[in-house]
Order: structure tokens, then sequence, then C-alpha cells
């Protein structure tokens, strides 16, 4: 190319990346109106779908998104079956059950309880420190000692089952988190999935309610065996659960250490914001996992849940077999995620 010709190409394609970028800046900033009379929940694996129902009636009748996401969630914190959500789940090394959880709001009221024992349903508590105090995050004993001093109860969360795994596991105490590629809870199969049986997993859930508002929870018993006093994601505000009534929400599950590093779910909620869909923005989350580290994310799950306010869904996974459950006025569905391996 002569150096005149190499000139005017290289000025064409500046130019042309200028427009795109003003475009890009100008055109695609998700702020629009929401879709209204059209309310959809969806939250993480296939026990999603259960808590989705209970959601579904709140929202059908024409309820609050916060209102249908605390009491969807609350569905596997109280389901003992479930070993990595609320009573029932996994403990740490010492044999404790800690929980974490959060809520967030349309207007970005936010609650959240780390590291809560004994407390079968730390969303309510997590929505009371949203409601009843000037803080968004107590922890430990602080955390107990509110939801005592405010009507909850104190019970013992770790089931016989989750006792008897406990045991197993302290005759080796390896602590290794297992690849979580297949929904095990589910089809009971206990230890018939490469690694054993999973032993981590979070509800993450989006509502849009008829008034066209978002609300999000998330609640986890965290890792299995992890250290006495370890937070996840899940009870992390924009790593855990993000919501952002302009744009949407974004909720993860897996490795928590991992989405914390990115701050998965805002990062999600800002890629929607910039015109990407939910499924385009939990790939670019999951991608920037990669890129820190190769080959740890070769060895973890992660999976990124999104739902815009025009109503659509989206999700992306490191490894197979991460599921998330739908429902809406045309569907009551499981959806497997996309992923990278
Ligand atoms: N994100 C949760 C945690 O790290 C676990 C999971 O969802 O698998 O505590």
């Amino acid at each position: 190319m002569s150096s005149r010709r190499k000139f005017l190409h290289s000025a064409v394609v500046s130019s042309a990346a200028v427009l795109t970028g003003e475009k890009l800046f100008a055109g695609s900033l998700y702020t629009g109106n929401p879709v209204l009379n059209d309310p959809i929940v969806i939250s993480t694996w296939d026990f999603g779908k259960a808590a989705n129902a209970t959601a579904w009636e709140i929202l059908n009748k024409g309820g609050r998104a916060l209102n249908a996401v605390e009491a969807g969630v609350m569905v596997p914190e109280a389901d003992e079956s479930n070993q990595s959500v609320g009573y029932g789940g996994l403990p740490d090394r010492d044999g404790k059950v800690t929980l974490d959880a959060c809520i967030m709001d349309e207007n970005y009221n936010c609650g959240s309880v780390m590291c809560l024992e004994h407390i079968v349903h730390p969303i309510s508590v997590a929505r009371m420190v949203m409601e009843k105090t000037p803080h968004i995050i107590l922890a430990g004993d602080g955390a107990l000692q509110f939801a005592l001093a405010n009507g909850f109860t104190k019970q013992n969360l770790l089931t016989p089952k989750s006792e008897h795994d406990w045991k197993e596991w302290l005759k080796t105490a390896k602590y290794e988190p297992v690849k979580n590629i297949e929904n095990q809870l589910y089809d009971k199969k206990e230890g018939a999935m490469p690694g054993g049986p999973k032993n981590h997993d979070t509800i993450g859930m989006l509502a849009m309610d008829k008034a066209g508002n978002f609300s999000g929870a998330c609640t986890t018993s965290g890792m299995a065996y992890k250290i006495h006093g370890r937070v996840g994601d899940s009870p992390i505000i924009g790593a855990g659960l993000y919501v952002d009534n302009e744009v949407g929400g974004a909720t993860a599950t897996g490795v928590g250490e991992e989405v914390i590093r990115i701050v998965g779910a805002h990062l999600i909620v800002e890629l929607m914001r910039q015109g990407l869909s939910p499924e385009a923005a939990c790939k670019e989350g999951v991608e920037r996992i990669i890129k820190r580290n190769p080959k740890k994310a070769k060895e973890v799950q992660v999976g990124f849940l999104a739902l815009n306010k025009k109503g659509e869904f989206g999700a992306y996974c490191l490894q197979k077999g991460f599921t998330y459950a739908v429902r809406n006025n045309r569907e009551e569905k499981i959806y497997t995620a996309p992923s990278i391996y």
C-alpha cells in the first residue's frame, strides 16, 4: 500500500471505530422502559424450579418481586435434602453449618448476612437487616443475636445425613471443592458422578414483577468443609448478586473466591447496560475468570445467570452441567447453560 493509501485506509478505519464507539455509547446504554405485566422469575440449578413455583404465585397475583424472591428461596432453605442451601447444608470443617445470604430490591436497597448459624431462613434475616437497620451486612454472632432479637428461633441445622457426610470427610479431611458438573441433588445417585457427591451450590434468584421492577436473592451454605468463618460470594452485593432496576439483575453460583475477584454479578449487570445480551454478558464474566488463571478455571465450576428488563434471560458457566429454572407466563422450564469447557 502506498503511504497515501495507507493514511487513507487508517483514517477510514479509525473514523469507523469512532463512529462505532459513539454508536455503542449513545445507542446501547440499556435504560429503556421495562416490560409491564409480563412477570418472570429465574433461578440457579434444577432445585430452582420448586423455588420459582412459590415465587410465581406472588408474581402472578401482581405481588412485588422482592416478596417473590424471598419466598422463593425459602423453599430450598427449608429443604433438608438440599445439602448446599439452608437447613441440611453441609457444614464447615468443624461441623458447623454456616449460612450466607443477601437480598436486593429495585431501589438499590440491600441486606446481607454472613456466616450465620442456627437460623433456617438467612434470607429473611438479610431482608430484616435491609429494612430495619441502617446497615447492609451483619456477620457471625452479631447476625445471630440480631436474628434472635427479632423473633427468629434457634435450630440445629446439621441433619443426620450431613453429619454423616462430614464424618466421612473427616477420615481424609482433604479440602477439595468438587466440580458440580451435574445435579446430583435431583437424581440422588450420590457418588455416581465423577468426583463423588458435589459439595457446593447456591440458589440465586432474579425476578421482575408486573410493574417491571426487579429484585434478587441469593442464599447458600457455601463450600462444604470450608475453614470456619469463610464467606463466599453469595452474600456479597455485587459478587453473588446485583440488581439495577434500569438494567436487570445477575447472580452467581460456583467457587465464590473466583466470583469475588471479578465482582461477577455487578460486572454482568454493567455489561448488559452497555448492550450485551444476558448470555453474552455472562459469557464475558466467565471468560474474565479464565483470563485471570486459565489453569484454575479448568478445575472449578462457576455459573452466572442474568435477566434484563426486556425479560430476556441467559446464563454461562465454566464446566458443563450448570442448569437454571425459568418461570413466566409462557414456560416453566429447566435450561442447561452453555459452557466454555
Ligand atoms: N458460591 C457459593 C460459595 O462460594 C457456592 C456455590 O454456589 O457453589 O459459597
